[in-house]
């Protein structure tokens, strides 16, 4: 398969302006403003079956159509660079190898929504990919690829890069607006969804670093071409991370739709030797964890959905029979607690109740009764808060003791060396 999304990684200084046009940046953009009008740019996202690749897998095209015709404020276009998720470092990777890919997809995307101003937000803690970034944009804006009149097309954008300041829940649609107007980063009660009602007030549309780098492939070749290169539903190629016990951790573009045991075996080199798989977790610390038995699941967001689980970033950590699932437990919900920005009680206290349990668990002082208490605590965290946090939060709870309950039955009997 040919590298996309992740064709110029090796290239060296691609994310200098200079290298990044002889590998044919900016090409699709100038072709598309000067020919194109903005609804059929978003006819062909439509017809991609992109979906937002930050981990809700919404269609991003229907997303887009979202906004309301009648509009007179301005919209505003904001890339979600907030990568948060443990186990998850595919936009470090554009952000910091390939940044005008990014630039050139959210140049195509303000043009579909009538979009001026665009802002990406960053994680703080990402200190190369934002110092390459915004060198990046500044060699865009020196050259007339951003601001007024872009290309001679009569189109004009601004690009504003904004740095996180290191909180998780930022990486949350609404949170991230609430930081970017300069305010603590807490989720807002939906409805009113961000195409209505979202930046300053105004008409938004957020998207993923990732999402947006697809952009410019779809105007490229073709929507029908890319929505080919994936499974039923679920267009294009994905970045998946993985780590954890294989021989070959790392990044890998490969077709949304690959199966997580070819992703395991093959390409990362399946696991250690000498050990046996015990675990996968398929889309970062979030999603429910799948047992050996079930690795055999296309990668993509229906097929995991079917599967109990869920792709979320596609961050896939994989674990040997050397893992202890207490301590995973404990470690995730560490996090979560940790993470927890409080405004709901269920979330703020359930995170921290479960995290106190698991840390009694594991220090060898739990009993029986404690993993029903820990399934109840999660039970009453789904499905009853502003964000989804909460949810994910419980699914780690829910899923490592249900399928793990052996282990977790013999630990509190026998302590943590029994
Ligand atoms: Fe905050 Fe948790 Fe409520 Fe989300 S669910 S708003 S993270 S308290």
């Amino acid at each position: 398969m040919e590298a996309l999304l992740s064709r110029n990684f090796s290239v060296s200084g691609a994310w200098r302006l200079s290298v990044a046009e002889t590998r044919g940046a900016y090409e699709t953009a100038r072709k598309v403003l000067g020919s194109m009008r903005p609804e059929e740019v978003t006819q062909a996202v439509v017809a991609s079956n992109l979906r937002g690749l930050g981990g809700a897998g919404f269609p991003t095209g229907k997303k887009w159509q979202f906004l309301p015709q009648d509009n007179l404020k301005p919209v505003y276009l904001v890339v979600n660079a907030d990568e948060g998720e443990p186990g998850t470092f595919k936009d470090r990777y554009i952000l910091e190898r390939d940044p005008h890919l990014l630039i050139e997809g959210i140049i195509l995307s303000a043009f579909a929504i009538r979009s001026h101003k665009a802002y990406i937000y960053i994680r703080g803690e990402y200190i190369e990919p934002y110092k390459n970034l915004q060198r990046a944009v500044e060699e865009c804006v020196a050259k007339n690829y951003l601001g007024k009149n872009i290309f001679g097309s009569g189109f004009d954008l601004d690009v504003v890069v904004h740095r996180g300041a290191g909180a998780y829940i930022c990486g949350e649609e609404t949170a991230l607006l609430e930081s970017l107007e300069g305010r603590r980063g807490l989720p807002r009660l939906k409805p009113p969804f961000p195409a209505l009602v979202g930046l300053f007030g105004c008409p938004t549309i957020i998207n993923n670093v990732e999402t947006m780098a697809c952009v410019t492939w779809i105007l490229k070749n073709g929507a029908e071409w890319f929505a080919r290169l994936g499974s039923p539903g679920n267009g294009g190629t994905h970045l998946f991370s993985v780590s954890g016990h294989v021989k070959r951790p790392g990044l890998y573009e490969l077709p949304m739709g690959t199966s997580l045991k070819e992703i395991i075996e093959t390409h990362a080199g399946g696991v250690r030797d000498e050990h046996v798989l015990k675990a996968v977790i398929p889309g970062g610390i979030s999603a429910k964890i799948l047992t050996s038995k079930e690795i055999d699941v296309k990668m993509d967001y229906d097929s995991l959905r079917a599967a109990g689980t869920m792709l979320g970033s596609a961050g896939i950590m994989v674990m040997d029979d050397t893992v202890c699932m207490v301590k995973m437990l404990l470690l995730a919900c560490k996090f979560f607690a940790h993470e927890s920005c409080g405004q709901c009680s269920p979330c703020r206290e359930g995170t921290g109740w479960a995290y106190r349990i698991v840390k009694r668990i594991y220090r060898g002082e739990g009993t029986p009764k404690d993993l029903e208490t820990l399934l109840t605590i999660a039970r009453n965290m789904e499905g009853r808060t502003i964000c989804v946090f909460a949810d994910a939060a419980a699914w780690p709870i829910q899923s490592y003791i249900t399928k793990f309950r052996k282990e977790f039955e013999d630990y509190i009997k026998n302590g943590p060396h029994g």
